[in-house]
């Protein structure tokens, strides 16, 4: 069976089942609704109770990131307007608690999850669980306990939750399987986080496999099978013994230089969201920051960061990388990321609209708290601000003027900033590839955001499963206006990185070597891997091959020859 790799690693192992406890609701004539809505609050109450022992259990063994979505659930407990209409419901209907608040809660989880925003659709999930909490408590039904397993086991879920998320024993839990979520769902960025391997999505899984069952799978390939032959158990023990044996060997590339068997050093970076993924960074080995999405500081809440929030949590990377490079990319918001309190009208296609940067040079205030913040924390470290889905020159000019503006403000106000502060800008929609050669006038640096520019290149939504297979890093479209924009950059004598999910790609990797990419920006738990495969090539023998590459004429053809000529792995 087949999903989307969520996690990395390879599991084998038996099968719990999270049972879906099917939650019978009928409406029923209640006479005393003031004792019912008691009933209410009192089942809200233990909720309470309940989630902040998650948010402490989260908070000490996982993180703090991790730990705030159970403030987000205290926030819709606390909610006046969703709890305000079930007791509405209850007193204008004369139902029993169940019954109205499953009736307003389906109304909002369909509103959630009818929007066209992937993260929108996630706070679908959130609802849910904390409304499945308060209805088990009123019900009397105990929910799944996944903190105390006697024997390791790959759970096997619709869905998790984050509350089953944030109680599960990692000794135990091995691996995860979900049978909806994408790679952005709670579930795949806590298996990542926790490190544990984890495969969603997977069509049909709950009827496949039960409890005792043995699965397997490897959670970079998404292949996932229920009750293998013996033959195909030995293959993936023979997989996962390599796995960690390589990966035992990788520990061995700490500290090592990131060059090429010719002796070409390259700068191998990394991908953070937030500064708590800099512990990530640092101990995978990371030479610096290739890309922190800033765009996670204003989501999850309800109105914008003040400059001092931006201030401290910039600061607080670039004191931590000790004066590696840090780039920050300015507010990428839009698209698939929304911020509900800025009200924007909804768009046809917002992809192509209102976004990152076009919002920045029209909604100056934000941008300019953003880069005060930004100047003031280069003060600390080393600090370089990237600009996101630049399609024109007068974009970069204008950005820089702002720039200018604030630099001169806080000048003359005597705050400290570096003056020499490198700017740059992604390379991710094809009107920038192409005329490279010009905007390498204007930039210090270059990063090539492949996960917009296939999208665009080829016309084809990163987020359409149904049309994914179009979706490719080895188009020869993408290589080739990869090959331009380093041919471009130094030719203006400007250094050019990738932080697309291209840059850590393991086929990928000596291509872009050959190309002669400068940076590789990936995340954390990609990096040794890198460092291993940049190690074991040639830059010289790569250059030949890209001529190749470049020539051939579709995808596959390129993965085919890469596989046969190229991979070390
Ligand atoms: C990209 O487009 O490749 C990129 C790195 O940006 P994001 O994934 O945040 O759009
Ligand atoms: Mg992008």
């Amino acid at each position: 069976m087949k999903g989307i790799g969520a996690s990395p690693g390879i599991a084998i192992g038996k099968v719990l089942v999270k049972e879906e406890t099917k939650v019978e609701v009928e409406k029923k004539s209640i006479e005393d609704t003031k004792a019912e809505i008691e009933r209410l609050q009192e089942a809200r109450e233990r909720s309470k109770e309940q989630i902040e022992k998650l948010y402490n259990h989260a908070l000490e063994n996982i993180g703090k990131d991790e730990a705030k979505i159970f403030e987000a659930h205290m926030l819709i407990l606390d909610d006046p307007e969703y709890f305000g209409q079930v007791e509405n419901k209850i007193k204008s209907e004369n139902a029993n608690a169940e019954w109205a608040l499953k009736t307003v809660t389906d109304t909002f989880v369909a509103m959630f999850e009818n929007m066209d925003n992937e993260y929108m659709r996630e706070r679908a999930a959130d609802i849910k669980d904390v409304s499945g909490r308060v209805l088990k408590l009123l019900l009397g039904i105990d929910t799944t306990d996944f903190s105390n397993l006697d024997e390791e086991v790959i759970i096997v879920a619709k869905d998790l939750t984050p509350s089953d998320t944030a109680q599960m024993d990692k000794e135990k839990v091995i691996g995860f399987v979900t049978e909806i979520g994408g790679r952005t769902s709670h579930s795949a960025i806590m298996a990542r986080t926790l490190e544990i391997p984890a495969v969603v999505g997977v069509e049909g899984i709950l009827e496949a496999a039960q409890n005792g069952d043995t699965i397997v799978f490897d959670g970079d390939e998404g292949e996932v099978y229920v009750n293998p032959e013996e033959k195909v158990i030995e293959g993936y023990e023979d997989k996962k013994k390599k796995y960690e044996e390589f990966k035992e060997k990788l520990e061995e590339l700490k500290g090592a230089k990131s060059v090429t068997k010719d002796g070409v050093e390259v700068e191998l970076v990394a991908n953070i969201g937030t500064p708590k993924d800099v512990e990530g960074v640092i101990r995978n080995d990371g030479e610096g920051i290739g890309l922190y999405r800033t765009e996670f500081l204003y989501m999850d809440r309800d109105k914008l960061p003040t400059e001092d929030e931006q201030f401290e949590a910039y600061k607080e990377v670039v004191e931590k990388l000790e004066g590696k490079p840090v780039v920050i990319r300015t507010l990428d918001i839009g698209g698939d990321k929304e911020l509900p309190y800025l009200d924007l009208p909804e768009e046809m296609n917002p992809f192509l609209g209102y976004r990152a940067i076009r919002l920045c040079l029209d909604k100056t205030d934000i941008f300019k708290t953003q880069l005060r913040a930004l100047l003031r924390a280069s003060a600390y470290g080393n600090l370089k601000i990237m600009f996101p889905m630049i399609s024109s020159i007068a974009e970069v000019r204008q950005a820089k003027k702002i720039l200018e503006e604030v630099k001169e403000e806080l000048r003359s106000e005597n705050v400290e900033f570096d003056d020499n502060i490198e700017v740059g800008m992604m390379i991710e929609i094809p009107a920038a590839a192409v005329m490279s050669d010009l905007f390498a006038k204007e930039v210090d640096f270059f990063s090539i955001g492949t996960n917009d520019l296939i999208q665009y290149t080829t016309a084809v939504d990163r987020m359409n499963q149904k049309i994914s297979y179009l979706y490719s890093q080895f188009h020869p479209a993408l290589l080739r206006l990869v090959k331009q924009v380093i041919d471009n950059a130094h030719k203006e004598g400007i250094w050019v990185g990738m932080c697309g999910e291209a840059a850590g790609d393991p086929k990928l990797i000596p291509v872009l070597l050959g190309m002669g990419l400068d940076e590789f920006s990936m995340s954390p738990i990609s990096i040794l891997r890198a460092r291993w495969i940049i190690r074991n090539t040639s830059k010289e023998e790569m250059e030949e091959m890209v001529n190749k590459v470049l020539n051939m004429a579709t995808a596959e053809e390129v993965e085919k020859f890469i596989d046969e000529n190229i991979s070390v792995l």
